[in-house]
């Protein structure tokens, strides 16, 4: 069994998020395992630099108050670090960092500034023999991963084991899609990342959460709450219940209990939770197509098995939409993606459905269109 501890807040006020992060790590009892020599590590998602307004990234008021209450009890070596989805650089983090609001006081300090990656060997057994993680998560004695609460058009859901995709330095990230371009060999690889990283807690910030064409497209939803495990896949469990799904609609959390990492209860402390009511909506790219939801409980894997195999979900530009910037092109790891005369041209041929590209889109120009394979 896990523990899940919740509480609800009802908006980003520092104080209010501040009380509720201690609340968080009183109940947990955070402050036992933490010694003043720890080299502690804060993982938020910055998947692009937007406002904090946009629900694309982790709230600076969780940083924040995270930040805080470590240094009220004595913790000083503390630094936020996160390589956003495109170049991992000084320059380019810093734009991100700005943009997301995370460069004022109480974070600003704190700002990873080591661009630098290594390797780790997984575990004996793993699929993937290492990874190349940004240098400040291999070196950290503690490592609090900061998840925001997203729709994902490729893994369903985006929560605290997808989070830890981004300690994957840079542009490699792409290239970890090309070599796990089918969604079910991606989250494997997610969760073995996942036991390479070991985070030793999990804070989720699901104040605001983001909904339908999530992780950059989708739409806020306030939903007032912040969730806190060290166990990352209970409180993913515990995360897509209030959102209204099961673990078994999530691709991440199937290859989880397959490879025996999720606990077989969750125990919830804290403010009572319930699931949200309407359930959240999904991505246009995962979204049920109602033929399988018109079956019988029992034949939707079956059904679900056979929609798979036939039809496919491609990205598909609205030019009136598209700026040129070439986000889309950079992120592909296909590099099927070009820009032309100021307009974005994406092919179905060799597309793996990734995503990438509506997901790096500043301006939303990328829909989901689904079609037979192969057409
Ligand atoms: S076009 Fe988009 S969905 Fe297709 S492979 Fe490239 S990034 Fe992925
Ligand atoms: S990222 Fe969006 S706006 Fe930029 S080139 Fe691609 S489709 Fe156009």
């Amino acid at each position: 069994m896990s523990t899940v501890n919740a509480v609800k807040v009802s908006s980003y006020d520092e104080e209010l998020v501040y009380s509720a992060v201690s609340r968080h790590f009183d109940a947990l009892d955070v402050a036992s395992e933490l010694r003043p020599e720890m080299r502690i590590v804060l993982k938020p998602n910055l998947l692009y630099g937007k406002k904090p307004s946009a629900g694309v990234t982790t709230n600076p008021a969780v940083l924040k108050a995270v930040i805080r209450w470590l240094r009220e009890r004595g913790f000083e070596n503390i630094t936020v670090a996160e390589s956003s989805g495109g170049i991992f650089t000084a320059e380019y983090m810093r734009g991100v960092y700005s943009a997301s609001g995370f460069n004022v006081p109480g974070i600003k300090e704190y700002l990873n500034r080591d661009f630098t990656y290594g390797s780790k060997k997984t575990a004996e057994g793993f699929t993937v023999r290492s990874f190349n993680i940004i240098t400040p998560i291999l070196e950290a004695d503690y490592i609090i991963n900061l998840p925001k609460l997203k729709t994902h058009a490729m893994t369903t859901v985006s929560v605290g084991v997808k989070n830890l995709f981004g300690v994957i330095p840079g542009l490699q990230k792409p290239d970890m899609h090309r070599r796990y371009p089918r969604t079910d060999d991606f989250v494997h690889m997610l969760c073995e990342l996942c036991e390479t990283v070991r985070p030793n807690l999990t804070l989720l910030d699901a104040i605001d959460s983001m909904e339908g064409n999530g992780p950059g497209g989708g739409t806020v939803r306030h939903t007032g709450l912040t969730l806190c495990s060290r166990d990352v896949y209970a409180l993913d469990m515990a995360a897509v219940s209030f959102m209204g799904l099961t673990p078994e609609d999530v691709p991440h959390l199937r290859a989880a209990d397959a490879m025996g990492l999720t606990p077989d209860r969750v125990d919830i402390t804290g403010d009572p939770v319930s699931p949200c009511s309407p359930a959240f909506r999904l991505p246009d790219a995962v979204k049920s197509t109602g033929f399988d939801d018109s079956v019988p409980k029992l034949l939707r894997g079956p059904a679900r098995f056979v929609l798979d195999r036939l039809l496919r979900s491609y990205p598909s530009v609205d030019r009136s939409k598209c700026v040129g910037c070439g986000k889309c092109a950079e992120s592909c790891p296909q590099k099927i993606i070009s820009v032309e005369n100021g307009k974005a041209g994406m092919p179905r041929k060799n597309c793996i459905s990734c995503f990438c590209c509506q997901e790096m889109c500043p301006v939303h120009a990328i829909s989901v269109k689904r079609g037979l394979r192969g057409l």
